[in-house]
């Protein structure tokens, strides 16, 4: 059986900085539903919608005050409506972010909880007179937050948070909690909505405030979440962002037997090991983690990608693998966030190398499950370091030479975030306009790669074969199903290599280069030549019917 999630590619928007349609400088949902044609045109056929609820924007949106509205600023419920039934016209599925960890301290029920002991909304969090010793010491953003108790003079009590502390975190052991997230999603799966990015689900699920407050114990919580979700759409997909040890990786799918937690996750792990091999120019750690990798449940699939809206989260490196990427990809202090990550965009952290920026992708689209693409990332749009924290990866979309790169028309001292308008970076040399009239753009690039994913089912359906190559910068892996196999390989050096490879099983003879950097003579027998970071994608033909 296959899943519609399987085979789509997903593109994440913050729909505020996507396309300003009447000019207040926010993107709005007019704006994203006018550019629907271009991602239809792309190859996308999924969207991932970053929160546009109601919000005081403290932390992007990621801060709500009413999960059931759209922020005025960003449009109304009927232009979500309407942007919904014209995804539909195009088939494009949409996801969006579900923020049930906290809510803002801006939240009606926070403002409740807070004035009143005996208010029914003060266990929607979790308060204490006084911070017990060991706890309240896991602040996400170190740095910025240094406990996760904050006292509110109002309520004369202590309350949790994992991040801001403007970001009181919700109290899902109580029932009446999740009884709300219950309705906000079926108001949202009512209009049409295909799932649900579950933001912060180790937290969601957590033990807030306690001494182990990353203990996940209640994996019940998502069960049930899923069940009823089930109920209103059978296709519903719930996308975890679990960044989680390797050894629990794979929890967030539910037990082996009964995979009735989350359908996807984000691939965290493969994000760093990408990272990592890209750095060190060597294959090996890839190989390693492609190895282990656990295999989904028939109903699971990763979600795999190179950047998103945060920071790069070197976390679950060792240090020196850590000092290896930050060295190569954020030698500057200003390009790190938290002591742990890297607040940088693709391109300019790979310095604009188109050759890197390819193989990079190349790995992405090629390894087993569902690849994301971030707005922007299909013309290599930059960062601006100048922003704080994690701003500086959220500019607005590029869309042309116009002013604001076509994204807004409000001057732009009134943009909700500056668009980069200077360096190598800058709109006026990294557009889409441009790169669409020019068919060796990176854009066209990127747009032939999705093609040829889509008419290769095998790469996210596929069981992958790890195959030995005689060359430490080259990783070979194969994917095969339903009779069709994919072989791809990589060059993370920067030097050309030929490279005898064990293909044993497979009779290369036979098959056809179907994606490359470069053209390449056809593989006679086991050995490969590559480019400096090359790629060449075989695939065998079709099985010989009997
Ligand atoms: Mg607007």
């Amino acid at each position: 059986m296959t899943y519609w999630y399987d085979d789509v590619i997903v593109y994440g928007i913050d729909v505020k900085v996507f396309c300003d349609s009447n000019g207040d400088g926010f993107g709005d949902f007019r704006g994203l539903t006018g550019k629907l044609d271009y991602l239809t045109d792309l190859g996308i056929d999924c969207v991932w919608l970053l929160p546009f609820y109601p919000s005081p924007l403290r932390d992007n949106g990621y801060d709500v005050t009413d999960y059931c509205d759209v922020d005025p600023r960003l449009g109304t419920l009927d232009d979500f409506k309407a942007f919904m039934a014209a995804a539909k016209e195009h088939g494009i599925r949409v996801l969006i972010d579900l923020v049930a960890n906290h809510t803002s301290s801006d939240h009606a029920w926070f403002q409740a909880a807070r004035q009143d002991r005996e208010s029914p909304y003060r266990d929607y969090y979790v308060w204490v007179d006084e911070p017990p010793p060991n706890t309240g010491k896991t602040p996400v953003f170190p740095g910025v937050e240094d406990s996760n108790w904050t006292y509110d003079a109002a309520a004369d009590a202590h309350y949790w948070h994992y991040f801001y502390r403007h970001q009181p975190g919700l109290n899902h052991r109580n029932p009446k909690v999740r009884e709300e997230f219950r309705k906000v999603m079926a108001f949202w799966l009512q209009l049409g909505v295909d799932g649900f990015r579950i933001d912060a689900a180790p937290m969601m699920i957590a033990d807030k405030g306690t001494e182990d407050p990353f203990s996940q114990s209640r994996h019940a919580i998502v069960r049930e979440m899923r069940a009823y979700a089930e109920t209103i759409n059978p296709e519903v997909v719930l996308l975890a962002e679990a960044n989680t040890e390797p050894e629990r990786l794979d929890e967030f799918f539910g037990s082996r037997t009964d995979a009735d937690e989350m359908n996807m996750l984000f691939n965290f792990l493969l994000n760093v090991y990408i990272f990592l091999v890209l750095a060190r120019g060597e294959a090996e750690q890839l190989h390693e983690f492609l190895r282990i990798l656990p295999h989904t449940p028939e109903n699971g699939q990763w979600l795999n990608f190179l950047r998103n809206h945060d920071e790069l989260d070197l976390s679950r490196l060792t240090e020196a693998e850590r000092e290896d990427v930050l060295a190569a990809f954020a030698p500057d202090p200003a390009m790190r966030a938290y002591d742990r990550g890297i607040r940088r965009r693709l391109a300019p952290m790979l310095n604009g190398d188109r050759r890197r920026m390819e193989l990079a992708f190349s790995l992405l689209f090629s390894t087993p499950g569902t690849p994301l693409l971030m707005w922007g990332d299909e013309i290599g749009m930059g960062d601006d370091l100048s922003l704080e924290e994690r701003e500086s990866v959220r500019t607005p979309m590029q869309w042309s030479r116009d002013s604001n790169g076509g994204f807004s028309s409000a001057p732009a001292a009134k943009l909700f975030r500056p668009v980069i308008d200077k360096g190598d970076f800058g709109y006026q040399r990294v557009n889409v306009a441009a790169q669409q009239s020019d068919s060796q753009s990176f854009w066209h690039w990127m747009r032939r790669l999705m093609r040829c994913t889509h008419q290769l089912p095998e790469l996210n359906h596929g069981e992958i074969d790890l195959i030995r190559a005689d060359d430490s910068s080259v990783l070979v892996h194969a994917s095969t199903w339903e009779g069709k196999t994919t072989i791809t390989i990589h060059n993370l050096s920067a030097e050309p290599c030929r490279v005898h490879c064990h293909f044993e099983g497979y009779d290369l003879s036979q098959f056809e280069d179907v994606f490359d950097d470069q053209p390449y003579e056809r593989v006679e027998g086991s050995v490969i030549e590559l480019h400096g970071y090359g790629y060449r994608w075989l695939r065998s033909p079709a099985p010989q019917s009997d």
